[in-house]
């Protein structure tokens, strides 16, 4: 057969990262970040990947190469249409530029970045790996939105969800780290990084999440609101004389942690709450308590929940966060135990007492590797 080796792209507007793995032992042979794409010397993705594919010939990694299997692209809306990892034909690229007005700053950039890497190598299987596909297993009694139905099918109005690579990777994780089948374990995933999601997954199959429409939905995040009554809209037009684009900016770059505090980076709200800032402390109490009640809620939807699993840049990270997210919750059988929980360490692990009837993981993310898998898999099946 051919090589063994993926290349994830993951183009956004501005950006163009990359990563090269050998799946025959998962290793990482290489990676990196194209930024200010259009701005200086990268006059456009074309010229990004060129600069990639420099980059990697000059390791000895080439794109020439026999040995490169296929490329996994990250897509971040695959709509209702696309629900698995897809081989990329002209076909597809249509459908994906159908569901630009769904994601309309993320899906044009990724196309951008699959046509740059089609006429790069034409002869090379090219993978698109949805963020929304692991969601589409959610019931309608969870993606559905209590609208309208006929405005709401019209306009494509329902709950997709993001982070999917994420939510699948760490639920099949986690479940391996108890040493369990995957279609034992029912786990709630907190993805807490710059965006933040939850998700409940029964046996490996996502049953609700907690982004939607939009990745503005649900918890609180780094610069996005996250949930809020939709009258805010509304009234924020009216009476407050802000535009359509004004509202879209201001909920998606001006809330969340930076809205509340002035600061999105957890570490340095962290810093100033110690110092006595009384905005730090507010925005992280806002952040813990929407946390809270998204694990309540996905424990009632799940009915059993044998896992929580902490994720993503603030999840692996900051300790307290994950203090404070279940203090208090033995009634709903979750007891963290303060050492394991204060060991840093890069690899997935247990942070629940011997007496927690749920296990309490930190489990690393690692959404290049399994769009890699996911791409790998689908070129040799
Ligand atoms: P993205 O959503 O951009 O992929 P990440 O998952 O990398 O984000 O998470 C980035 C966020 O993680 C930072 O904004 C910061 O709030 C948080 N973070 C990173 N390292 C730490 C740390 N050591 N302690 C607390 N928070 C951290």
């Amino acid at each position: 057969m051919n090589g063994t080796r993926v290349l994830v792209l993951n183009s956004g507007s501005s950006s163009l990262k990359y990563q090269l793995l050998d799946m025959a032992d998962g290793s990482r042979l290489a990676s990196g970040l194209v930024e200010r794409i259009g701005e200086g010397p990268v006059a456009d993705h074309t010229a990004a990947l060129s600069k990639v594919s420099e980059e990697l010939a000059a390791q000895g990694l080439g794109l020439d190469s026999p040995e490169l299997a296929a490329v996994g692209h990250r897509v971040v809306h695959g709509g209702t249409r696309f629900t698995e990892p897809t081989l990329i034909t002209d076909e597809v690229v249509a459908e994906i530029e159908k569901l630009v007005p769904l994601a309309p700053l993320h899906n044009p950039a990724n196309i951008t970045g699959i046509k740059v890497a089609r006429e790069l190598r034409p002869d090379l299987p090219q993978v698109a790996v949805f963020d929304t596909a692991f969601h589409s297993t959610m019931p309608e009694s969870a993606a559905r939105y209590a609208i309208d139905t006929e405005v709401a099918d019209a306009h494509g109005v329902r709950r997709y969800g993001f982070h999917g690579t994420s939510h699948a990777y760490v639920s099949r994780a986690t479940a391996e780290l108890l040493g369990k089948d995957l279609a034992e374990v029912n786990t709630i995933v907190l993805h807490l990084g710059n965006g933040a999601s939850a998700s409940a997954v029964r046996g490996g199959v996502c049953v609700d999440t907690s982004m939607g429409l939009t990745p503005l939905e649900g918890l609180v995040m780094g610069t996005r609101s996250g949930d809020l009554d939709p009258a805010v809209v509304f009234h924020l037009a009216r009476v407050g004389g802000l535009s359509t684009d004004e509202i879209d900016a201001l909920l998606n770059k001006r809330s969340g942690l930076i809205g509340l505090c002035g600061d999105n980076d957890m570490r340095e709200i962290t810093r100033r709450m110690d110092e006595g800032d009384e905005a730090a402390r507010l925005a992280f109490e806002v952040y813990i308590h929407r946390l809270r009640k998204y694990i309540g809620a996905y424990t009632a939807v799940l009915g059993r929940v044998d896992a929580i699993a902490f994720t993503a840049g603030v999840g692996e990270n900051a300790a307290h966060v994950r203090e404070a997210a279940l203090r208090d919750l033995s009634a709903l059988g979750i007891v963290v135990d303060g050492e394991r929980n204060a060991v840093r360490g890069g690899s997935a692990r247990l942070i629940s007492a011997d007496d927690s009837r749920v296990a309490v993981a930190v489990v690393p993310t690692d959404e290049e590797l399994e769009i890699a898998n996911e791409a790998y898999a689908l070129v040799n099946a």
